[in-house]
């Protein structure tokens, strides 16, 4: 693949020491699913697979047996992310590339029984600091990987089995609540620019469900209710990595607004595990589906949880949304998914509690820390994300 970088691993294999060493997974045409009864492993492709929620995903396909090719850019993503930091792994091939460019260098013969797209331009803040770079990631990012995946499934005339993942920002700034996936999204004005983000992963979802109406694409549509978890970084502003972060560094920790405010926060490790089930489940397929957790806690009541868990006695300030982020910013006061629609589809409920989450990504922040003093994870920067 000339011009991309491409990390293929294979068992036992020491780190490459020079990209010549490197050498691709072969390209086959057609690829019988281990689910199909064949006995070749799956091949799945995961975009965004060096992210947070992306790499954990990869994990839990690489327990099972799978092949999995990660494209990354590595924009918010890790390669310390991946098992084996991407190199040494059994069946996984990382390409860090560009999205696009990356679909379009994999040849014909490159075929997937599943495909998981979770590259995206993360975060209301980066919308409203870079909206042309945001919404074209977003939209010609997906439109690109759905027509990859209709012609590259298992074999000629299937597409592949596609998880399109959208985000609870979705629904916008309804006051319902909870949220089911058939009710009514509220956006304001285009003026401002943050509700370009839920736009832009609106778009993403008619395309999917459109892909499935049209060209019988087996894709399923996945809204992401603030996931928390090991290997998440405060840097776009997301409030449990932030508030371990400090109670480490024994900072204060700082809540926007009243702490008031409500969201339900889900471990990654669930949500993960959640996503193949969701692709191998027909009845799935051309549905949008929330995931997340309907354990609802306010901001404030997470800082205190924080400091308990952690038996740090840290300050809690309270900082007004003016100062937090730029002025005129709304936030939602309350997210609560309505789980019922996955419940019953795949009897999805959540299994670690937000006390052990917390613990997790503390041991996994410090032990970071420890190996190189200024890694991220902690840093505040101002900003939200879905
Ligand atoms: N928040 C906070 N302190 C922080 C970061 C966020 O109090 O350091 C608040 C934020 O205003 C919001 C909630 O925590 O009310 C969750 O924020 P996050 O960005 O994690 O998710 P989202 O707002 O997208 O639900």
């Amino acid at each position: 693949m000339p011009g991309l970088r491409e990390r293929p691993t294979r068992a036992g294999r020491p780190p490459p020491r020079s990209e010549s060493t490197y050498r691709a997974m072969p390209a086959g045409p057609s690829i019988p699913s281990a689910s199909s009864g064949g006995h070749a492993p799956r091949r799945s492709l995961v975009t965004g697979g060096a992210g947070f929620i992306g790499s954990h995903l990869v994990e839990v396909l690489l327990a099972r047996g799978d092949e999995v090719t990660v494209i990354d850019d590595l924009s918010t993503g890790r390669r310390s992310n991946l098992p084996g930091m991407g190199h040494g792994v059994d069946g996984l091939r990382f390409i860090e590339a560009d999205l696009r460019q990356a679909l379009g260098a994999l040849g014909p013969g490159e075929r997937f029984d599943e495909v998981y797209h979770l590259a995206a331009a993360v975060g209301v803040r980066l919308v409203v600091d870079e909206p042309i770079r945001c919404i074209e990631t977003n939209v010609e990012g997906t439109a690109a990987l759905l027509r990859f995946a209709l012609d590259h499934g298992p074999r000629a005339g299937a597409g592949a089995a596609t998880l399109i993942a959208s985000s609870s920002e979705v629904y916008g700034k309804s006051e319902k609540s909870p949220f089911a996936e058939e009710d009514d999204v509220v956006y304001g004005p285009t003026t401002r620019s943050r509700w370009s983000y839920a736009a832009s992963k609106a778009i993403d979802e008619y395309l999917a469900l459109a892909y499935h109406a049209k060209h019988a694409l087996p894709a399923v549509v996945v809204r992401f209710f603030n996931t928390v978890g090991p290997r998440q970084v405060g840097s776009y502003g997301m409030v449990l990595p932030n508030f371990v972060a400090s109670a480490i560094e024994g900072k204060p920790l700082k809540v926007y607004g009243d702490g008031r405010q409500t969201r339900c926060f889900c471990d990654v490790r669930d949500v993960a595990e959640a996503l193949p089930r969701l692709l191998a489940e027909p009845r799935c397929r051309g549905r949008v589906f929330n995931l997340g957790s309907d354990r609802s806690i306010s901001i404030r009541a997470l800082a205190e949880l924080v400091l308990e868990v952690l038996g740090k006695d840290a300050a809690i300030e309270h900082l007004a949304y003016e100062q937090a982020y730029s002025s005129g910013f709304e936030d939602l006061r309350k997210r609560e998914p309505d789980l019922r629609r996955i419940r019953d589809a795949i009897g999805f409920a959540p299994r670690r509690n937000l006390e052990q989450t917390i613990r997790d990504l503390a041991a996994q922040m410090a032990g970071e820390r420890a190996a190189s003093p200024g890694a991220p994870g902690g840093g505040v920067k101002r900003g939200t994300h879905p």
